[in-house]
C-alpha cells in the first residue's frame, strides 16, 4: 500500500504530475483527513479566496480505505470552504474512496479551473480530463448512471448536481444515490473549477502488507462487532436509529429551529414506520459488515436513506410531519447535491425571522413559508438550487444571508464559525456535546467529537480508565467534559485519517476499537510500526494543524462557543418535563470546560497552540 501517491492536476495548464508522499509525512499524518490538512495548510493562506483557482480541491481516501471487512470506505474531500471561508473538509462513504485506491493514486490535488465543464478520469494507466458538456445540468443520480454505463462495473464516480454548478455555497458531492460529502461546500468548490464528476476505474482490490495478521485482526473485530446490540440495530434501521435514541428516548432533538425539543403530532416521522412501510432492501458502503443503508420506495421514487440528519432536519427542525414528504425531500436534495444540514437550518431560520417580523413576506416572492408547509419548503429548495429570489439569498450561505437580512438576525441562526449546526440535537442537554460542537474545526458539528458514551451510563471508574482523568458520569455535568472532548476529537480524527466509518465508533462500547487496535491495523495494512501512543499523537497533530489553519484565518476563543440560544431556556415550554423547563448552558461553567480543553490541547487561553505543543508534534516549521 505504500508509498502513497499524490496526483497534482492543474486544470489551467491541463497538466498532471504524480509524486510520492514521503514516508515521514505518512507516519505523521497517516492519510485521508490527516494528509489533506497537511496539503491544504501548506498551499493556501488567508489571502486565498475559496472560489479562486488557487484553492485546491483535495480528494483523499483514508490510509486503509479499500481493505475489506472493517467499513474502510471513507474518503475526505478538503479545500478552503466556500461556505464558511474557513476550513473545508467533508467525509464521504460509499464506494468511491475504495475504488480510487485501486487506481494506485491515493490523493488528488486539483488546482486551476476549466472554462468548459469537464470530468476527470483515473485508472492504473492514465489520468485524463474529459469533456462533460453533455453531463452539465444533470442530477447527481443521472450523472452517476451515465458514467456507470460508460465505464462499466469497475468504475465509481462522485459528482455535483445543479446546486454545485450554480455555486450554491453549501453544495455537496455525491457518490451513487446518497453517499455524500455534505459539509462546508466542497460541491461548490468543485463547481467553481467546472468539474462535474470524477471517475475512478480499478479492478484489483487493495491488499494488506501482512495478510495473515490482517485476517486475524478482522476476525477478532468482527466477532466483537456481533456482540454489540446497537450495531445490530444500526444495520436494521440505518442511522435513523439515532432518531429513536436522540429524539424519542432522550428527547433532545431540535424542533422548530431550536425553539423546542418537542414535536407534537410528529409521530409519523418514525424510523419504525420507515422500516416497516418503505424500506425495500439493504445496501451499504464498500465491504462494510454493518451495511446500514436502506433502499426505499415512495410513490414513483426509488432512493436510499434517509440518514438521521435528514430525517430530523426536514422533520422537526422545519416542522414537517409527513414522512412521505421527508422521503421526497431526501431524494430531491441528493439529486440537486445540496447539503441537508445547511439547507434545513437556513430554511428554519428564515421561517423564524418571518414569524418574528424581522423580515417580511415580500422577500419570499409569494411563498407561504411556514412551519411544516411542505409545498413552500420544497419550492424554496428548488429556488436555492437554481438561485432564484429568496433561494438566491440563502444560496450564498449563512454569513452572507445574515449580512443581507441584518446582523441582528444572526442570533436566531444556530451557527458558529460561519456554519449552521450539523447535529439536529439540542445542545442544552449534554454540555459535552455543546463543547464538541463549539470546538469542532469545521464549524458546529457532531462528527468531529460526538461523545456518545455520555449516554451509556458508564461508571466513573470506567470513564477514568478511558479518558485518564476525573469525569462525571452525569451527562448534564460539566466536570471533566473538556477532557472528554479532547479525547474524542483525537480519537475520531484517526477514523478520518484511516478511512473507517465513525458510525461504528458511535455505536460500540469502549474497547473494541482503541489506539492499540489502530496501531495493529496500521502495521498489518502498511508495515509501518507506530505504537498506540504514537497513533494518539497523530490524532493530536491533525487536530492541532487544523487549529493552526483556523488561527491563521483569525479564529480564536470567542469563536469556540455554541449559539447564544443555548444559553437561554427553551423558548417554547409546552410539553417540557419539569427538569427541562430551565435547562440551559451555564456560561461560566462552559468557560471552565473550554479552559480545561485548551489546557489539555496545549493551547493558550485564546485557543492558540503554544510553541511547545507545536514543537512536540513536529508542527513548528
Ligand atoms: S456503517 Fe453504514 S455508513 Fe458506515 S460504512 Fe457501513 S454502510 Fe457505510
Amino acid at each position: 500500500m505504500l508509498p502513497q501517491r499524490i496526483a497534482y492536476l492543474d486544470l489551467d495548464m491541463r497538466k498532471v504530475e504524480v509524486k510520492e508522499v514521503p514516508e515521514e509525512i505518512t507516519r505523521r499524518f497517516l492519510g485521508g483527513r490527516g494528509i489533506n490538512i497537511y496539503l491544504l495548510y501548506h498551499s493556501v493562506g488567508p489571502e486565498t479566496h475559496p472560489l479562486s483557482p488557487q484553492n485546491p480541491l483535495i480528494i483523499g481516501p483514508g490510509m486503509v480505505t479499500g481493505l475489506k471487512g472493517i467499513s474502510a470506505s471513507r474518503c475526505n474531500i478538503s479545500g478552503k470552504s466556500p461556505e464558511s471561508g474557513l476550513l473545508g473538509d467533508s467525509n464521504i462513504g460509499g464506494y468511491f474512496g475504495a475504488f480510487m485506491k485501486r487506481t494506485g493514486i491515493d490523493f488528488l490535488f486539483i488546482t486551476g479551473s476549466s472554462s468548459k465543464p469537464v470530468y476527470i478520469y483515473l485508472d492504473k494507466e492514465r489520468i485524463s480530463i474529459e469533456d462533460a458538456r453533455d453531463l452539465w445540468g444533470k442530477s447527481t443520480t443521472e450523472t452517476d448512471m451515465i458514467l456507470s454505463e460508460r465505464y462499466g462495473p469497475a468504475c465509481q464516480s462522485i459528482s455535483i448536481g445543479v446546486a454545485g454548478e450554480n455555486l450554491v455555497r453549501f453544495a455537496c458531492i455525491i457518490n451513487r444515490k446518497k453517499n455524500t460529502a455534505g459539509r462546508t461546500g466542497m460541491g461548490c468548490l468543485m463547481g467553481s473549477k467546472k468539474i462535474k464528476a470524477i471517475v475512478v476505474n480499478g479492478k484489483e482490490p487493495v491488499e494488506p502488507e501482512d495478510e495473515a495478521g490482517f485476517d486475524r485482526l478482522m476476525r477478532g473485530f468482527q466477532q466483537g462487532l456481533k456482540k454489540e446490540p446497537l450495531v445490530k440495530l444500526l444495520g436494521e434501521y440505518g442511522s435513523s436509529l439515532l432518531y429513536i435514541l436522540v429524539n424519542r428516548r432522550i428527547g433532545m432533538g431540535r424542533s422548530y429551529n431550536g425553539l423546542s425539543t418537542k414535536f407534537p403530532g410528529g409521530e409519523n416521522i418514525s424510523p419504525n414506520i420507515l422500516k416497516d412501510k418503505y424500506y425495500t432492501g439493504k445496501a451499504g458502503c464498500y465491504s462494510c459488515p454493518v451495511s446500514c443503508h436502506h433502499k426505499y420506495r415512495v410513490g414513483e421514487i426509488e432512493s436510499e436513506g434517509p440518514e438521521y440528519s435528514i430525517l430530523a432536519s426536514f422533520g422537526p427542525v422545519v416542522g414537517i410531519k409527513r414522512l412521505e414528504a421527508v422521503l421526497y425531500i431526501n431524494d430531491l436534495i441528493n439529486r440537486y447535491g445540496l447539503d441537508s444540514s445547511s439547507t434545513a437550518n437556513l430554511i428554519a431560520w428564515t421561517i423564524e425571522l418571518l414569524k418574528r417580523g424581522l423580515i417580511d413576506q415580500s422577500v419570499t416572492d409569494g411563498l407561504s413559508l411556514d412551519w411544516g408547509n411542505e409545498e413552500a419548503i420544497i419550492e424554496l429548495i428548488h429556488r436555492i438550487a437554481h438561485r432564484k429570489g429568496l433561494g438566491n439569498i440563502l444560496a450564498d450561505g449563512a454569513r452572507e444571508a445574515v449580512r443581507y437580512f441584518g446582523e441582528e438576525t444572526g442570533r436566531y441562526l444556530l451557527w458558529s464559525k460561519n456554519l449552521p449546526q450539523t447535529d439536529p440535537a439540542d445542545l442544552r442537554y449534554f454540555p459535552a456535546y455543546a463543547l464538541g460542537d463549539a470546538t469542532a474545526s469545521r464549524g458546529p458539528d457532531h462528527l468531529r467529537s460526538r461523545p456518545t458514551w455520555e449516554s451509556y451510563r458508564l461508571s466513573e471508574e470506567t470513564l477514568r480508565g478511558i479518558y485518564g482523568g476525573d469525569i462525571s458520569a452525569n451527562p448534564r455535568s460539566y466536570l471533566g467534559k473538556g477532557r472528554v472532548i479532547w479525547w474524542w476529537e483525537t480519537y475520531l480524527s484517526l477514523f478520518d485519517a484511516l478511512g473507517i466509518c465513525k458510525l461504528i465508533a458511535f455505536h460500540c462500547q469502549p474497547g473494541l476499537i482503541d489506539f492499540a487496535f489502530f496501531s495493529e491495523l496500521v502495521r498489518c495494512a502498511t508495515g509501518i510500526d507506530l505504537t498506540a501512543e504514537e497513533i494518539f499523537a497523530v490524532g493530536e497533530r491533525i487536530v492541532n494543524l487544523e487549529r493552526m489553519f483556523l488561527v491563521r484565518e483569525g479564529i480564536k476563543r470567542k469563536d469556540d462557543f455554541p449559539p447564544q440560544r443555548y444559553f437561554e431556556p427553551l423558548a417554547w415550554q409546552d410539553g417540557l418535563k419539569p427538569e427541562e423547563k430551565d435547562l440551559k448552558l451555564d456560561r461560566a461553567a462552559f468557560e471552565g470546560m473550554l479552559d480545561e480543553y485548551y489546557r489539555l490541547r496545549g493551547w493558550d487561553s485564546e485557543g492558540v497552540p503554544l510553541s511547545g505543543t507545536k514543537e512536540r508534534l513536529g508542527l513548528a516549521r
